[in-house]
């Protein structure tokens, strides 16, 4: 069936030729497909011989030899955290936390370096193919407005800890700015704020409980890394007698609009408990691996329809932002630590980094697939290449051979942010050159501390 020619064609974009791989719930894949958008809407997807004439089209991106895929969506990180990238590595997390993040957060982290790394981090975000992120940090006012600047889907979590922190030095008044932020961070269609309570062993049971209770009243989520290492667990049992998954239900903070990272130590009595409060989870292989903190159940959650999505965490732990490389690590991890091929295949893996995480960021009704009514959050990437060709499984490619160099234009709520690899909405330049400029700083502090011990060099 031919789609109808709009009759004004102003607002149309005509994305034409490629293949989509829809993430639709048939999974269907459109060899020389197109997708007609309506400013931020995606109006019909199907193949070339129904698209629309190009005379009815304001705008048409030719996309022969692409992939055109929906925007992936990376459901846990610390955007601003790109200033600090390679600056303490091999380390356990407590210590990569407690004697060199901690600190340094402390000394250097500002509404200006929030603002500068968070335009940095969205920049690679973007490159590599990522259209809706869930962020979590302090002074996340400023990363807000990054992030609105950048024109990317952000959830921006304001971060929280029982002790003084770079925005808030008196952890007395965390509840009252919670709430202060809530009213008063930047925010748009694409742009919505949500608490992040750094953990259960950092914040005490009130804090963790007033804090949900402020998200409840506004309907937004709440952000924890949870059950991440065996110290965590070992803390919690000594303090509450508990594992974390049980205190925080306790505690009665976990539901579905709970999101929790990593969600690796998890004892059999756990799984009932997240499965019947639909806790979400944010799945971040590669920090964990770097911090050897181990393997998440992953295929277990899926079995119990647990709402999984994929995310980086931040690029101090990583040390990047490529959405595509963390799909290749997902698949492979798992695979590893059961020694079972099977046990974690590319179409599953694509679908957590694309739907999966639209679900846990409770977005699934606007992104995730590229169906009629959906947001137009799409990717295109370039399969003229050799590493791509030929090519037999369009989700094998994604997640074994492709990377996010090969993302080439990304639209977001119908907007094209990036064309041909230059992102349109931010100058590149000034932003690595002020990025640049407080890492000169950070530097200085790390010699005149000796720090050299961690690899770093001046
Ligand atoms: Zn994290």
């Amino acid at each position: 069936m031919t789609t109808t020619a709009p009759s004004d064609k102003s607002d149309y974009v005509l994305i034409k030729g490629g293949v989509i791989v829809t993430i639709n719930p048939a999974d269907e894949i459109i060899e020389d497909g197109y997708v007609l958008i309506k400013a931020d809407q995606i109006i019909s997807v199907g193949k070339l011989q129904d698209a629309p004439p190009d005379s009815a089209v304001e705008e048409i991106i030719d996309t022969r030899n692409c992939l055109i895929m929906p925007g992936l969506v990376n459901t846990h990180t610390h955007a601003a955290m790109a200033c600090f990238r390679g600056l303490a590595d091999d380390l356990p997390l407590k210590t990569w936390l407690e004697e060199y993040i901690f600190p340094l957060e402390s000394r250097y982290v500002n509404p200006v370096f929030v603002y500068q790394g968070t335009l940095l981090a969205g920049l690679e975000m973007i490159h590599s193919g990522t259209t809706s992120v869930c962020d979590g940090y302090f002074f996340e006012e400023a990363a807000a407005q990054a992030f609105m600047n950048l024109g990317l889907r952000a959830v921006v979590g304001k971060g929280i800890v029982d002790f003084p922190a770079p925005d808030n030095p008196d952890p007395d008044l965390n509840i009252e700015n919670g709430k202060k932020y809530v009213g008063q961070c930047p925010s748009n269609s694409l742009v919505t704020p949500a608490l992040f309570c750094h953990s259960a062993y950092t914040c005490k049971p009130e804090t963790l409980q007033k804090i949900k209770k402020i998200c409840q009243y506004h309907s937004i989520p709440f952000i924890i890394h949870l059950s991440e290492t065996e110290a965590e667990t070992k803390e919690i049992k000594k303090r509450y007698g508990t594992s974390p998954i049980q205190h925080l239900n306790d505690l009665e903070i976990l539901d579905g609009e709970t999101i929790a990272a990593h969600c690796i130590w998890i004892t059999i009595d756990d799984f009932p408990i997240m499965q019947k409060k639909r806790l979400r989870v944010a799945h971040c292989p590669e920090s964990t691996m770097k911090l050897a903190s181990g393997v998440a159940p992953v295929p277990h959650f899926l079995r119990l329809g647990i709402p999984v999505g994929l995310g980086t965490d931040g690029c101090a732990s990583n040390n990047n932002l490529d959405m595509i490389s963390e799909m290749d690590t997902a698949a492979k991890v798992h695979k590893l630590n059961s020694k079972n091929p099977a046990i974690m295949d590319a179409k599953t893996v694509v679908r957590m980094a694309t739907i999966g995480g639209a679900e846990v960021l409770g977005l699934q009704n606007k992104v995730g697939s590229l169906e009629p009514g959906k947001k137009a959050d799409i990717i295109i990437l370039d399969l003229k290449q050799p590493h791509l060709t030929p090519v037999y499984n369009y989700y094998s490619h994604l997640v074994y051979s492709a990377s996010g160099h090969d993302v080439i234009t990304v639209l977001i709520n119908g907007k094209v942010i990036m064309h041909n690899r230059k992102v349109v909405t931010v100058n590149e330049k000034e932003t690595l050159a002020a990025v640049e400029e407080i890492g000169k700083e950070i530097k200085k502090e790390m010699i005149c501390q000796g720090r050299k011990k961690s690899g770093f060099r001046a």
